[in-house]
């Protein structure tokens, strides 16, 4: 069995607690995982700031270091794919497109390290502005905390990590509690790339423990956070005045007009709503479909998954693999009972075995249902059918959250239209609520929480901008 242990001020460390880390699907032990005490935590973002204030990498080795790390990424692709298999239980296909998606955001970041710039600000253009040369400088903010969830164990790391380090910070990550083994093999990549050890800290552990010694602990200047609602509000409460990038609950919507192209929306619905399981914080739940072609969409959503093959994530025919945990199938399970129960009709799906859930396809349902107004995070979609699109975006818009929603129209009228009605992060046409690409902004509204990943826009916020005059 592997041994997981702290890296805690440029070395592995002896931690104070272990646990057994598990493969999602097997229940076979795969590790010992070590997790800091509350003193180690405090001295692991002591010595991550001490390294990054001695620190002499220029823009151009950190990018060298990110693009070297990016190709480390890809030669290590099989490794890192059967990690993240073995940590979520995501099938081979999806461990292996997040790889991919992580090489990129490494490249990305290590690419804007060398873009970091400020501007002139002409001062003297005011009436009462001195002669005087203005222009602004972007620092590194010092430490990051990145604080991740189980569902993205290799990109939303990266996300969290490169741009960071692409600024200059330093920085301390606490992985899920249940992906370790796929954070141990990114902080490799890293230090085989060249990174210098005491930049970055890996501490494994709880949330309630490890998690909130780090939201109580002085040093991070900025906390970069992918997660529920729930800690998001916990770490806002925490931190005080200090900065963080947010990106929290959800509960995405996809829009199916009469005019759309309904051959596509239903191939890329089916992929957006079971990939890693619909363990994906912009799969599509809820489907609003025109009553002219609602039948025509649930028939072939039926007729898409039907004799799909579930279960084992490393055999290559399998659709969808576990959900993260026995628990969290129960919950989808009893949330699909309890819709079927008040009258919604189960077009395919509703089972349950051991943590392995049957696609799941819901017609029939109501806006108060679980399944429609509470995060399912499992491979449930639920149908419902409009005949005036405005109320399908009342309804869409009528959740506390605001990340991603999809339209699939023929008429850029219309698109517009609704694309200005929704309020979420991100609107796609043509698209579902899932088609992220790494460069892009994302970030929510509501209480999808605010800040943005996308190497270009988390590095801003990642740096403070800083005015400097020069005069004679
Ligand atoms: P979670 O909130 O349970 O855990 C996320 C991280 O926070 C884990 O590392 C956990 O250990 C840590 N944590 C828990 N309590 C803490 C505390 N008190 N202090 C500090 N850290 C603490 O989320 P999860 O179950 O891992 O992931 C699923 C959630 O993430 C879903 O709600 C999903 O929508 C959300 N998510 C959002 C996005 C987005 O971009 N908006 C992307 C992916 C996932």
């Amino acid at each position: 069995m592997k041994q997981l242990r702290p890296f805690v001020a440029g070395d592995w460390a002896d931690g104070e607690q272990s646990a057994v880390a598990r493969d999602t699907y097997t229940r076979e032990p795969v590790a010992e995982v070590q997790s800091p005490g509350r003193a180690q935590v405090a001295e692991a973002t002591r010595a991550v700031a001490a390294a990054q204030a001695g620190q002499s990498l220029s823009p151009y080795d950190r990018y060298r270091i990110l693009a070297r790390a990016s190709e480390l990424v890809l030669e290590r692709a099989g490794a890192l794919a059967e990690s993240i298999v073995t940590d979520t239980g995501f099938t081979t296909a999806d461990a292996r497109r997040e790889v991919e998606r992580t090489a990129q955001t490494l490249l990305l970041s290590g690419e804007e390290a060398k873009r970091l710039r400020g501007e002139v600000v002409p001062i003297d253009a005011d009436p009462s502005g001195p002669a005087r040369v203005a222009f602004t400088v972007r620092r590194p903010v010092g430490v990051v905390c990145a604080i991740t969830p189980f569902n993205s164990p290799l990109n939303t790391v990266a996300h969290k990590i490169a741009p960071a380090l692409a600024a200059g910070n330093g920085v301390v990550l606490k992985p899920a509690d249940q992906t370790p083994l796929t954070a141990d093999l990114l902080l490799r990549v890293l230090l085989d790339a060249g990174l210098p050890p005491g930049l970055i800290s890996v501490l494994y552990g709880g949330g309630r423990t490890v998690g909130q010694w780090l939201l109580e602990d002085e040093v991070p200047a900025y906390y970069a956070f992918t997660g529920s609602t729930t800690v998001g509000e916990q770490i806002q409460r925490t931190i005080g005045v200090r900065r963080a990038q947010l990106e929290l609950g959800s509960l995405a919507s996809t829009i199916v007009c009469e005019d759309a192209d309904l051959d596509r929306a239903v191939r890329l619905c089916v992929n957006a709503a079971f990939r890693k399981a619909g363990q994906v914080c912009t799969s599509v739940q809820r489907l609003y479909v025109h009553e002219a072609v609602v039948d025509d969409v649930t028939a072939a959503l039926r007729s898409a998954l039907d004799g799909r093959a579930i279960g084992d994530p490393r055999d290559p025919a399998t659709f969808i693999g576990p959900l993260i945990d026995e628990q969290a199938a129960e919950r989808v399970e009893s949330w699909v009972s309890a819709a079927a129960d008040g009258g919604a009709e189960v077009v395919t799906g509703g089972a349950r075995t051991g943590a392995v859930v049957q696609p799941t396809v819901l017609t029939g349902v109501a806006p108060d249902m679980n399944v429609m107004c509470r995060e399912i995070f499992g491979p449930v979609v639920s149908i419902r059918p409009y005949t005036d699109v405005d109320a399908a975006i009342d309804e869409a818009n009528d959740t506390p959250y605001g990340l991603a929603a999809g339209l699939f129209t023929s008429d850029i009228g219309r698109a517009l239209h609704v694309a200005g009605r929704l309020r979420v992060g991100t609107v796609h046409v043509n698209e579902t609520s899932s088609a992220r690409v790494d460069l892009m902004p994302f970030g929510g509204v509501k209480a999808s929480g605010f800040g943005h990943e996308g190497p270009a826009y988390a590095i801003r916020d990642m740096t403070e901008e800083t005015l400097l005059t020069l005069g004679p």
